[in-house]
């Protein structure tokens, strides 16, 4: 699934972290309490991809929190992983939530047209956005947003296009720390942390996917000593990705 490299590069990547192909995958969610919202980030698959997934709602419940509880929903972008969660059949499974992405990403997979165009393999990713986001849209309770935008305080989006055309990071700040959401930036870190030209079959434009890694990755404290004021994240943000094995967030 990986582009921009050989098989033989992706197998020695691998087996200096000592993996092999295939790699086992996580899909995470995580749950973010500002003191004044409660705040899920992604919803991962629910039943769209299969029984193996789709633990959210016992692991929100046995954290100690109800899904009715939830009261905003962020989503770094519509692939079926990131949102096969957010419904429970036709109902909303988080029946209090708004859902808030970027209007590009809900432009481009919300759209017939655009799932009628799409390759024969890529409609069931059309298919899973509409249905996940159906009960929330009749029920008034999508809210788009723009580009980088503050949604609640403490936590913004940063707009990172290329693995989908509205994908979005998103920051949470308290007491002078952050830490980063960065959704699917990478999905195999033994390779693409080295390798960041590195895309994934599934990224709508894998260039622009290739140019937000390397700007994440660069402006992490390991990878550039320097830190200029302009740039987005701060020294001493720690990250968290849709695909990294948990635990594993923290400062790379
Ligand atoms: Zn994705």
């Amino acid at each position: 699934m990986l582009v921009n490299i050989s098989p033989e590069e992706t197998k020695s990547a691998l087996a200096r972290s000592y993996l092999q192909s295939p790699v086992e995958n996580s899909d995470n969610a995580y749950l973010v309490n500002t003191g004044q919202k409660l705040v899920l980030i992604d919803a991962g698959s629910g039943k769209l991809l299969g029984p193996l997934r789709g633990q959210l709602r016992a692991n929100l419940i046995a954290a100690g929190y109800r899904p009715e509880q939830v009261d905003e929903i962020y989503l770094t972008h519509l692939h079926p992983d990131h949102v096969g969660g957010l419904a429970d059949g036709d109902t909303m499974a988080f029946p209090n939530a708004i859902v808030r992405v970027d209007k590009k990403d809900a432009d481009y997979w919300l759209s017939k047209e655009n799932m009628d165009k799409a390759p024969e393999q890529s409609k069931r990713f059309f298919v899973g956005a509409m249905a996940s986001l159906d009960p929330y849209i009749k029920a008034g309770r999508v809210k788009l947003f723009q580009g980088n935008t503050d949604l609640v305080h403490g936590v913004s989006a940063v707009a990172s296009p290329g693995h989908t055309p509205g994908h979005s990071f998103f920051v949470a700040e308290s007491k002078g720390q952050k830490i980063v959401f960065w959704g699917d930036l990478i999905h195999v870190l033994a390779v693409q942390f080295n390798a960041p030209s590195v895309g994934i079959a599934f990224d709508s434009d894998v260039g622009g996917a290739a140019s937000q890694r390397l700007v994440a990755l660069s402006l992490t404290p390991r990878r550039a000593a320097t830190s200029s004021p302009e740039r987005i994240f701060p020294s001493r943000e720690r990250a968290v990705c849709a695909r990294l094995a948990v635990p594993s967030s923290g400062s790379l």
